[in-house]
């Protein structure tokens, strides 16, 4: 671990413990005041939630950025494609807010929901569903193009088994979507099955899209990490204790974590609370789980190359 902190003599984070033991062990390699990056890549916010203040309690507990993916709103039915649109507008107005109120990071992602496919298709059928959630898909690319949102997500197929027709609708939705990313240089954020061949056909789908495979970031991984295991696509896992033990055992850290925070307050124990990706980061560093190094590319380098990539190409087109 000492060795560790002299490549990256900046760790310190909110546990107290740890802060201690490297004021009086490693004095000499700190500088005192840097902060490892605290990243979640899935949280949620809705208007009828906690939204803000789940955001202040997070940036409290350690953290420094996320990305903010967009859910259906009970507040917008989804009945036509251009509904989504006004979706995605809820999203850039609650991020507007926690911007104001907090020093938070945060990356925007838009995009139809994939489960949705399903209801649209039962109320007015499959071909009318498709026609929807590409518009959606549309929408949320010139949303990209205008610098609103960074990435394009959760997109993908229902996580699980579908008729076969609402499948390969929503793998030529998908299909679109990847094209769009290409087009506009961004990320796909997916929601889909965690099956053996997931990754496999996630890595295919880019490729047949002309999109770089590790653009692609598997939401709610298990901890696929390895080549042979990813293809190329950039794996989400959730912050569990063993999940990261698992994925690190592999022997990498190509990967970043994330809670799926839903912010629906009747369901508060749905997913992982807000503040987990923070206390788990402080936790793995006191006991030497994962390292500051690690650490710096799970919260740090791999959500900047994916989510900074429009601002690089405009500083260089400017
Ligand atoms: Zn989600």
């Amino acid at each position: 671990m000492k060795a560790l902190y002299k490549k990256r003599p900046f760790a310190s984070i909110a546990a107290v413990g740890y802060t201690i033991h490297l004021k009086y062990v490693c004095v000499s390699f700190l500088t005192m005041g840097e902060k490892v990056p605290v990243y979640d890549n899935h949280i949620h916010m809705s208007p009828s939630g906690r939204n803000v203040d789940a955001l202040r309690e997070y940036q409290a507990a350690g953290g420094t950025g996320l990305t903010l993916v967009t859910l259906p709103y009970k507040e917008v039915r989804i009945a036509e494609g251009k509904d989504f649109a006004r979706s995605y507008g809820i999203t850039y107005s609650l991020a507007e807010k926690a911007r104001e109120a907090t020093d938070l990071e945060i990356n925007i992602a838009v995009g139809p929901y994939p489960v949705l496919m399903l209801s649209l298709a039962e109320r007015y059928g499959l071909e009318k569903a498709e026609e929807i959630m590409s518009k959606g898909m549309e929408d949320a690319g010139k949303d990209v193009a205008e610098g609103k949102a960074v990435a394009i997500g959760e997109i993908g197929r229902p996580h699980f088994p579908v008729p076969a027709e609402i499948r390969e609708a929503s793998d030529r939705v998908l299909l679109l979507g990847m094209e769009i990313a290409k087009e506009n240089r961004c990320p796909v954020i997916i929601h889909c099955e965690s099956d053996g061949d997931t990754d496999r056909s996630l890595a295919e789908f880019a490729d047949k899209a002309g999109l770089d495979r590790g653009m692609v970031v598997k939401h709610s991984s298990p901890p696929w990490v390895t080549d042979a295991e990813t293809h190329g696509v950039m794996p989400s896992i959730p912050a569990s204790k063993s999940n990261v033990r698992e994925a690190i055992a592999k022997g990498t850290d190509r990967f970043m974590i994330e809670t799926d925070y839903i912010d629906d307050p009747e369901k508060p124990g749905a997913i992982m609370s807000v503040n987990t990706v923070p206390k788990k980061v402080s936790a793995w560093l006191a006991n030497g789980q994962v390292s500051a190094e690690s650490i710096h590319r799970i919260c740090g380098d791999i959500p900047d190359s994916l989510y900074k990539r429009r601002g690089g190409i405009r500083c260089h087109t400017r």
